[in-house]
């Protein structure tokens, strides 16, 4: 018999995993508080239910991918109080982008009554989400990420056990903080070249085989015109947007202070993209290479 998922949270990234875990065997019960993301796992063959509790009853595993962390805790612990209704014999597993503290607080309140959860953020985007290609960093004991990798194989494919109960967002916010360092430093050292003559789609060659290269770079250059299918070619839409990074960097900027953590490169990267945000109400939207302009 299909083993039962319950799913939290269907917007643009939980939508298509919930569709993935569809495709690979899963029964999934899809609960979101939007009626239109629920229309939309239905028709690829989710069953929806406007109850979350009704979701979860009988659920093998509970996935929840919801905006932020103080959205799981209303969600598990304070206001649905979702922990309540599901069976001691479920994996809770939260792909949220959230605190450490959030997940630790979530692990805690779940082993109080005998049910075990994981933390497991992911990267990749809406891209890799449609894709079945995330990567999961997951945070718990080794026997529940081991039982939880049948759910998240189905979804992504590099599974990282990165230690107990919040290690997961903590490698997702250290990834995130470096992602938007490497992006701002790539943008700033490509601009230099233009304001010099160079060709960016030169310099770029240049820099990949050089030790300047890094993921910004090889995947996702801020330039217009160097890559294609990228979203600085495509006016900077679709993407990663910068709402979302400077999300990660408020995140990782918490982290460090719980941590007495010195981070001066993050939070240099976290004033550069508001600087550039506030210039301009529209750019929250965009796909955060666009920190290119801050340059230019
Ligand atoms: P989204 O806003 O598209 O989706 C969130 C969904 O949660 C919405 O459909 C919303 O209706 C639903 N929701 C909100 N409160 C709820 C509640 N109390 N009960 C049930 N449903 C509720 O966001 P998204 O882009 O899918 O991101 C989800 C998470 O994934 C975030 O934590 C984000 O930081 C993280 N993330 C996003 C990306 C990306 O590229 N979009 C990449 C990596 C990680």
């Amino acid at each position: 018999m299909a083993q039962k998922v319950a799913f939290i949270g269907l917007g643009n990234m939980g939508g298509p995993m919930a569709i993935n875990l569809v495709k690979k065997g899963f029964a999934v019960t899809a609960f979101d508080l939007s009626a239109p993301a629920l229309e939309k796992v239905k028709a690829e063959g989710c069953n929806t239910t406007s109850n979350p509790h009704e979701a979860v009853k009988d659920a093998d595993f509970v996935v929840t991918m919801l905006p932020s962390g103080p959205i799981v805790e209303a969600v598990m612990i304070d206001d649905q109080k979702l922990l309540d209704s599901i069976p001691v014999t479920a994996l809770v597993i939260d792909c949220s982008t959230v605190a450490p503290q959030n997940s630790r607080r979530v692990a805690k309140a779940a082993s109080e009554r005998n049910i075990h959860f994981i933390d497991a953020p992911v990267s990749g985007g809406t891209a890799a989400a449609a894709a079945g290609t995330l990567a999961f960093m997951c945070g718990g004991s080794g026997e529940d990420f081991e039982r939880g990798k049948v759910v998240l194989q189905a979804m992504g494919v590099n599974i990282f056990h990165a230690g107990d109960h919040g290690a997961g967002s903590v490698a997702k916010i250290c990834n995130n903080m470096l992602l938007a360092i490497h992006m701002a430093g790539t943008a700033e050292a490509l601009q230099m070249g233009i304001n010099n003559g160079l060709d960016p789609k030169v310099l770029s060659e240049i820099m990949l085989k050089s030790s300047g290269c890094n993921w910004s770079l090889e995947k996702y250059n801020p330039v217009p015109g160097v890559m294609e299918n990228v979203p600085a070619s495509k006016d900077y839409q679709g993407g990663f947007m910068l709402n979302l990074m400077l999300k990660d960097l408020g995140l990782a900027m918490d982290t460090a202070k719980y941590s007495e953590s010195a981070v001066p490169m993050g939070s240099m990267a976290q004033s550069l993209y508001y600087m550039f945000k506030h210039g301009d109400s529209e750019r929250g939207g965009q796909d955060f290479s666009q920190i290119l302009k801050l340059f230019q």
